[in-house]
C-alpha cells in the first residue's frame, strides 16, 4: 500500500482558441507507461491529472520488427521514423540503413528543435531523434551525431560520452564552436537568451533523490528559448525514469515519477493553451511491468500497484493529444503511424496538407 503525500493541483487552463494547424509541436515521452501507471498515479493525485485535459485519445501498438516485445530504442525509432527497427537499433532499419526523422525533417523545414531528457541525452529515447547507429549501447557514436544536426536545445546528462571518450575529442569544443552555450547545470539556464543551447549534465537523479523540478523548470525554459524561432519548433521531452521504476516493480516511485512528468505536462499544456498554436501529444515508447492496481482510494491517495513481470509488456499504449489537430490522434494505430500523424500535423499549413513522403 503507498500513501501519496506529493500530489500537485491541477493546472486551470485558459479558454483556448486552437488555430486550425499547430505551428509548434511538443511530444512528450513517458518511458514504460501505460495504463496502469497512469491510473496508479491519478488515483494518488486524488483522481486528477493535468494529462485529464487532453480530450483526444487514441491506442498505439508497440512491437519491434524482430520481436514482439519492443526495447526502447525501436520503439523510439519507430516514433521518431515510422519505421519497425530491430531492439537495439537506433534511428536506422532492419538492414541498419539510416532513417530520417522527425526532428530532422523539421529542422529541415526551418523548425527550431529541441530534447529534454532525465537520463542521458544519449540514451535510446532522445537518440531516436538524433542517431544512427546499429545499437543503443554506442553512447560515444550517438554523442558524434549530434554534431551532424543544427538542433537549438538539448538538455540531460550523459556529459562524459560528450567529453571523456576513447577518441580523445572534447565534443564540448566543438559544441561551442558551433555556437552552443555549453551548461553543466540548469543554473545558468535562464540567463541565456540567444543561441543554442546544450545542457551535459553529469547525473540526473531520480525525482526522490535531488532531481527537485529539473524537467519542469528545463522544459520551461526549453519552449522559452526556442518559440523565439519564426517558424515554430519541435521540442520532445522524455519522463525517462518512469520505466526504470517499473522494472523495479516499485509502485512509490512509478507513481512519483509519473506524476513528475505530470507536474511538467502540467506547465506544457498551460504554454499551448494560451499560445492557441501549439499541438501537445503524449504518449509512451511502450509498457513496462505488466502494472496493474489492485486496490486503491481517491480520497487519500492510497493505491495498491501489482505488477506481472520485470520486462516490457506487448499492451498498447495510450496517445493523448490537445490542440490545433488533436482530433488525429484517435483511433487504434501502430506506432509506426504515430510518426506519419505527427508530421502531416506540424507540416499542415493554411494553403492545405504538405504532401508528405
Ligand atoms: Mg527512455
Ligand atoms: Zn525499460
Amino acid at each position: 500500500m503507498y500513501y501519496n503525500e506529493h500530489f500537485h493541483t491541477i493546472k486551470t487552463l485558459a479558454n483556448s482558441n486552437f488555430s486550425h494547424n499547430p505551428k509548434n509541436l511538443i511530444l512528450m515521452i513517458a518511458d514504460g507507461v501505460g495504463l496502469g501507471h497512469i491510473s496508479a498515479a491519478r488515483i494518488a493525485n486524488k483522481g486528477k491529472l493535468n494529462l485529464d485535459h487532453c480530450k483526444y485519445i487514441g491506442l498505439m501498438g508497440t512491437r519491434a520488427s524482430n520481436e514482439f516485445i519492443t526495447d526502447s530504442a525501436a520503439a523510439a525509432t519507430a516514433i521518431a521514423t515510422g519505421v519497425k527497427t530491430k531492439n537495439g537499433a537506433v534511428g536506422v532499419d532492419p538492414q541498419y540503413k539510416p532513417l530520417p526523422n522527425l526532428r530532422e525533417i523539421l529542422e529541415q523545414r526551418g523548425l527550431k528543435t529541441g530534447l529534454v531528457a532525465c537520463c542521458s541525452i544519449t540514451e535510446a529515447t532522445p537518440a531516436a531523434f538524433i542517431a544512427h547507429q546499429q545499437e543503443r549501447m554506442l553512447h560515444e557514436a550517438i554523442a558524434g551525431d549530434f554534431m551532424d544536426t543544427e538542433i537549438d536545445f538539448f538538455f540531460g546528462n550523459g556529459r562524459e560520452h560528450f567529453i571523456d571518450r576513447e577518441d580523445g575529442i572534447d565534443l564540448s569544443l566543438r559544441l561551442a564552436a558551433k555556437g552552443y552555450e555549453v551548461l553543466e547545470s540548469i543554473e545558468d539556464l535562464p540567463y541565456v537568451n540567444h543561441g543554442k543551447v546544450a545542457g551535459l549534465m553529469t547525473e540526473c537523479p531520480g525525482v526522490d533523490r535531488g532531481r527537485g523540478d529539473y524537467l519542469e523548470s528545463v522544459t520551461k525554459e526549453a519552449i522559452r528559448i526556442l518559440k523565439k524561432g519564426e517558424n515554430g519548433f519541435f521540442l520532445m521531452v522524455e519522463g525517462s525514469q518512469i520505466d526504470w521504476a517499473a522494472h523495479d516493480n516499485d509502485t512509490a516511485t512509478t507513481v512519483k515519477e509519473l506524476l513528475d512528468f505530470d507536474k511538467c505536462l502540467g506547465e506544457v499544456l498551460e504554454f499551448a493553451a494560451r499560445d492557441g498554436e501549439t499541438l501537445v501529444v503524449v504518449t509512451s515508447d511502450h509498457e513496462t511491468g505488466g502494472m496493474t492496481i489492485h486496490d486503491g482510494d481517491e480520497k487519500s491517495g492510497k493505491v495498491e500497484g501489482a505488477f506481472t513481470t520485470v520486462m516490457h509488456t506487448g499492451v498498447m499504449v495510450p496517445v493523448f493529444a490537445f490542440g490545433p489537430q488533436a482530433e488525429q490522434f484517435i483511433g487504434i494505430y501502430e506506432n509506426t503511424d504515430l510518426f506519419q500523424r505527427l508530421k502531416k500535423s506540424i507540416l499542415q499549413t493554411e494553403k492545405g496538407l504538405v504532401s508528405v513522403s
